[in-house]
């Protein structure tokens, strides 16, 4: 749930909080430059913010299916987390 008053997006800066990140709470706008979202139990979706993603990254392994952008480094990290598997 976001807040009804003004808050710009955490990670831009530039537009509105439309979207709340799941992991830290701060409003975010949406963009997929600055949020990114990940399947979550129950065909549920986590939001989370650019900050936080690396952290969820690491948390949700089993979970990620859906390629979000790849990027060079989510795939370095996405391959790690294969290989601990
Ligand atoms: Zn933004
Ligand atoms: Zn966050």
């Amino acid at each position: 749930m976001y807040t009804d008053y003004d808050v710009s997006c955490k990670e831009c800066d530039v537009f509105d909080g439309l979207e709340m990140c799941d992991n830290c709470g701060y409003a975010v706008c949406g963009h997929p430059a600055c949020v990114s979202s990940f399947p979550h139990y129950k065909n549920s979706v986590w939001s989370v913010c650019n900050s936080c993603k690396e952290i969820v990254l690491k948390k949700f392994k089993p979970y990620y299916e859906k390629k979000i952008e790849a990027s060079p480094e989510t795939e370095a990290v996405m391959a790690l987390l294969l290989l601990s598997n």
